[in-house]
């Protein structure tokens, strides 16, 4: 049975609309049809608990105060005992909770980078996952119509963006996927992964007097900074971040901005900071595709 680590930070999970409760009900059904364990988090664990929902899902690993994100970490790097280990995070970050910078915290992404396993940050990144994982295991069949806009890709804009280390499996992963990228109303990318991604484009035919991607400038120079401010503006609806867990970066406050500016957008954007998450997503909206990789 595939198991999920589950936290929110308190703005996600104040109020009856809040976004905790808007994604279990609507992702309830799903994530019944699919048997998804949900490692829970204290608090995030007590309000599903007294709001009554998903809780045949809900798996308790103890207060923040008391570790319980520390516990995550390590299940998402292997865990103690086999059956513990997760297979992602959903995690709903409110920016501007302090708790967001917290190492544990950034640990969580990390190892969710280092072991390929999702990490995701948005409540419209959470719905989305979840019709990707229902995609996945072949459950064609059990709705879940607030995915619906998040799987239209002609009215959003992607955004591509690899560090070195990862740029020849970005423009992989483009040339591989290159119709259903090329489905978005536009895209934009960070200088140098757009030169890449532009010269792979024209090598497979796309107009040469046209950029498949906007270039912004380079990472380091302020490209990442540049696009958070078109996902603040609600003008790019899809990261797609290939990101180097193993180096030190020069212009981490950039990357960290970024990330921090799609969870202000939370409610109209998804990140995908892996290669394996893209390509599940990609592999997910293929027609009549049911395998797990
Ligand atoms: P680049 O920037 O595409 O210009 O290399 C990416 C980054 O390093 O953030």
């Amino acid at each position: 049975m595939m198991k999920f680590g589950l936290v929110s930070h308190r703005q996600h999970r104040t109020g009856p609309d809040c976004g905790l409760f808007q994604w279990a009900r609507a992702c309830g059904p799903a994530l019944n049809a699919l048997g998804l364990g949900l490692h829970a988090v204290g608090g995030t664990h007590d309000a599903l608990v007294r709001q009554g929902l998903l809780h045949d899902r809900l798996v308790p690993v103890g207060r923040g105060r008391a570790g319980g994100l520390v516990r995550l970490v390590s299940r998402v790097a292997g865990g103690l005992l086999a059956e513990e280990a997760l297979d992602g995070i959903f995690f709903l970050v409110d920016p501007v909770d302090p708790t967001s910078i917290y190492p544990e915290a950034q640990a969580l992404r990390r190892q969710c980078v280092i072991h390929g396993k999702p990490f995701v940050a948005t409540v419209a990144g959470a719905i989305e996952w979840v019709a990707v994982e229902l995609a996945c295991a072949g459950l064609t069949d059990v709705p879940l119509p607030q995915a619906q806009a998040l799987l239209a890709l002609e009215s959003q804009v992607l955004a591509l963006i690899a560090h070195d280390a990862l740029k020849d499996e970005m423009v992989a992963f483009a040339a591989e996927h290159f119709d259903l990228l090329s489905r978005f109303a536009g895209r934009v990318a960070t200088g140098t992964t757009g030169r890449r991604l532009n010269e792979m484009a024209w090598a497979r035919g796309w107009p040469a007097s046209q950029d498949w991607v906007t270039r912004y400038q380079s990472g380091p120079l302020g490209g990442d900074a540049q696009i958070a401010e078109l996902v603040l503006d609600r003008r790019c609806q899809k990261v797609v971040f290939f990101e180097d867990p193993h180096v030190a970066r020069q212009h981490e406050a950039d990357i960290q901005l970024l990330d921090r500016a799609v969870c202000t957008a939370g409610e109209a954007t998804t990140c995908f900071n892996t290669p394996a998450m893209a390509r599940r997503w990609a592999g997910a909206l293929q027609p009549g595709h049911t395998a797990r990789p």
